[in-house]
């Protein structure tokens, strides 16, 4: 019996018609896929706790209460019901928002109730939302321990597929296969040497739980071998890569990385930039390609890491490319770098979209006979038309924006792959990172240059909008200039966000008067449009930039020094710190004003409180992956990985990820392509998992 084939209708008391919403509605339908739905709590009904006993941190938990009070509060959208449950040592508010129907009818005031659920704090006072409510029978109540809730589905309640229903399904299973089926994925000697428990009975256990204890044990084991495959895989491109994949050797520092650190450098590197170039150097004088994925906040100096690595690239007579995702990045890459570069003699080039026929087949030329020394460019540089001398060094900004099939065709430009420096503004958790790019090796730049004002946010309930102007026009009168951002575009009804066509009326009204010009930039304009908008701001033929998150990456205009987000509850974290690094890129003290309605959920409280209290990326990401969880952290959706993650969580198990890590690491390295008697059975779980489709021939 294969448990992996074994589908779910076939299980007594499924049924086909069950299993087919089943697969439709969790694209579950094997029995093992089946057996990984993991519950995502459980209820522990081996005690009965009392209310004075009750805090916000415990978990599920239940109570033996009688019902007072039951009635309807609020009118409209906020209509809900509430009750007070009490018994001898205190009272529970108890609030449904929803499926209270049938409520009134089936709560009594003198009857013992079991009342399920998690306690929260609200204005000081604990409550229950929606607890679950059965009536007390002293028989039933000390027979169960720790029972398992599942997720579920509307469409799947609709056909009483709902926890319960599953939680029966699960015995189903357990009933029908045995054991001996449920076949260990881990070698003998790693459950040995890891203190895990057998696979078997880890599934078992998470979904029937002994105690509390052996369900620990259960959840560690689960998320160990999920987080371990992850691990080994990623690595064993890295391992193979390095073992087969030939790469161009810089061994050389020459005349331009010189000349250029003791004449034209603008200023001494930060520690971070100078630890990060040094590992570079060191990855490319290897022989060995080169993947390194370099994260830096932004502002933190990455052009200038790109420039060195480029002139280490040309010491050693080879060409690099660096793509950006936008036509403005790319030109304002090639300012920095042609104004950096001023009195070298190297020559540079811009290619785009729009660049003209003309111009776009001298730069083939001399790419192709090697004038053009470093290549700057956008999507354009991946045409199959664009060919080099003698490709070593393909840099790519703003890494998310890119997929992983458009980075393997840079890398096709060489018949031995260049070195890939991917460089993203965007910091992730540092366990996210490993498990993302467990293939490239990551430097951090942690540190900003000196001098830089870190920019001051504020919060403000938007009833302050005039202040908030006012403090607006002085920056503007000092010489400055602003964004103000809104989440959407076009008004729609349902919401009463403040939207860009309102808040153009809005900002004209009160700054048009004082002669300041205004643009404005969104996602629904065409880019040679949007180009041409943002170049009136970056000459400052416009003092107000009005837009939508378009303007998240990378611009930089160093003139602007304050950021108005209207709506900012509607942003995520990420979108926020990077929205506000388009501020305090120059000298001046910049503000970053993030506005708000007076209705904040506590998860809109918390970000706005993160981004008031800190500049910090990587901070701000943490707390980002805690709050949304990991697979909706940007960047992440199109790897799949983190979102597929059925048991680990990557916010929480930073420790089970980092002995994975080491783990994997240490069998690579005595054997990378897992050939070895012992290893046999990671290799065949690997195949299985990741169905081997190697990125390196994507295209
Ligand atoms: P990002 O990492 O966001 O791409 P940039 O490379 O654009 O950052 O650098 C931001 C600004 O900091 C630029 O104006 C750059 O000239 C400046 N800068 C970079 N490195 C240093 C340094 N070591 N000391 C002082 N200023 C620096
Ligand atoms: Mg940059």
């Amino acid at each position: 019996m294969d448990i992996t084939k074994l589908h779910i209708k076939s299980i007594p008391g499924i049924g086909i018609k069950k299993a087919e919403i089943i697969t439709k509605e969790l694209g579950i339908s094997s029995c093992e896929e089946m057996l990984y739905h993991i519950p995502y709590k459980y209820i522990d009904r081996s005690k009965i706790y009392k209310i004075n006993q009750i805090t916000s941190e415990l978990p599920y938990i239940q109570i033996k209460a009688k019902i007072k009070e039951l009635k309807s509060v609020g009118v409209g959208k906020s209509l809900r019901m509430t009750a007070i449950a009490y018994d001898e040592t205190g009272i529970l508010e108890l609030i449904w928002f929803r499926g209270y129907k049938y409520l009134s009818a089936q709560i009594n005031n003198n009857t013992d109730y079991l009342i399920f659920g998690q306690a929260s704090v609200f204005n000081r006072k604990l409550n229950m939302v929606h607890p679950e409510i059965d009536v007390y029978n002293k028989n039933s109540t000390n027979l169960v321990g720790l029972q398992a809730v599942y997720p579920t589905t509307e469409k799947m309640k609709k056909a009483y597929i709902n926890s319960k229903a599953l939680s029966k399904i699960m015995a189903s299973i357990f009933n029908v296969i045995n054991p001996e089926y449920i076949t260990e994925t881990l070698p003998n000697d790693i459950v040995k040497t890891e203190g895990l428990i057998y696979r078997y009975k880890a599934l078992y256990n998470i979904h029937f739980p002994e105690s509390l204890e052996i369900l620990d044990k259960a959840k560690y084991r689960l998320k160990f071998e999920e987080l371990f495959y992850i691990q080994l895989n990623s690595l064993q491109e890295k391992y193979t890569r390095k073992l087969y994949f030939k790469g161009l050797k810089f061994s050389r520092i020459g005349e331009n990385v010189n000349s250029f650190y003791r004449d034209h450098i603008p200023f001494e590197l930060t520690e971070a930039q100078k630890r990060v170039i040094k590992e570079i150097r060191h990855d490319c004088g290897m022989g060995i390609q080169m993947n390194r994925l370099l994260q830096g906040d932004v502002g933190s100096g990455k052009t200038l890491v790109a420039v060195m690595t480029m002139l280490i690239a040309l010491d050693n007579d080879y060409q690099s490319c660096l793509m950006a995702p936008t036509e403005i990045l790319a030109n304002q890459h090639l300012e920095t770098i042609t104004k950096l570069l001023e009195g070298m003699n190297i020559k540079v080039a811009l290619l785009t979209g729009s660049t003209k026929k003309k111009d776009r087949q001298i730069i083939h030329e001399g790419l192709l006979n090697g004038d053009i020394k470093i290549i700057i460019g956008t999507h354009a540089l991946l045409e199959d038309t664009v060919n080099f001398k003698n490709l070593g060094l393909s840099i790519i900004d703003e890494q998310h924006r890119f997929g992983v099939a458009q980075r393997a065709r840079l890398w096709k430009k060489n018949i031995i792959l260049p070195h890939i420096l991917v460089m993203t503004a965007t910091p992730i958790p540092r366990t996210l990172a490993m498990t993302l790019y467990g293939d490239l090796d990551i430097s951090v730049i942690d540190e900003l240059p000196p001098g830089r004002k870190p920019v001051t946010t504020y919060h403000a309930y938007e009833n302050r909008k005039t202040e908030v102007f006012k403090f607006i026009e002085k920056e503007l009168k000092l010489g400055h200039q602003a964004y103000i951002v809104y989440p959407m575009i076009f008004d729609s009804e349902k919401t009463d966000y403040m939207n860009l066509e309102k808040g153009l009326e809005e900002v004209e009204k009160y700054f048009s008067p004082l002669n300041y010009k205004i643009g404005m930039v969104h996602g629904k304009m065409k880019s040679v449009d949007k180009d041409i908008e943002m170049k009136r701001f970056v000459e400052n033929d416009t003092q107000i930039l009005v837009a939508t998150t378009v303007i998240e990456v990378g611009v930089n205009i160093s003139n602007a020094s304050v950021m108005l987000i209207e709506s900012t509850e509607r942003f995520g974290l990420s979108q926020l710190h990077q929205l506000r690094g388009r501020v305090g890129r120059g000298a001046d003290q910049s503000y970053c004003i993030l506005m708000s309605s007076y209705k904040l959920s506590n998860e809109a409280r918390t970000r706005i409180e993160t981004m008031t209290s800190t500049n910090d990326g990587f901070k701000i990401a943490e707390v980002d992956m805690r709050l949304r969880g990991q697979g909706n952290i940007e960047g992440t959706q199109q790897s799949g990985i983190a979102c597929n993650l059925k048991v680990a969580n990557l916010a929480q198990d930073t420790k089970i990820l980092h002995r994975a890590n080491a783990l994997a690491n240490k069998i690579l390295s005595e054997d990378a392509e897992l050939n070895k008697p012992n290893n046999e059975l990671l290799k065949y779980h690997i195949n299985r998992l990741f169905k081997k489709l190697s990125w390196h021939y994507i295209s």
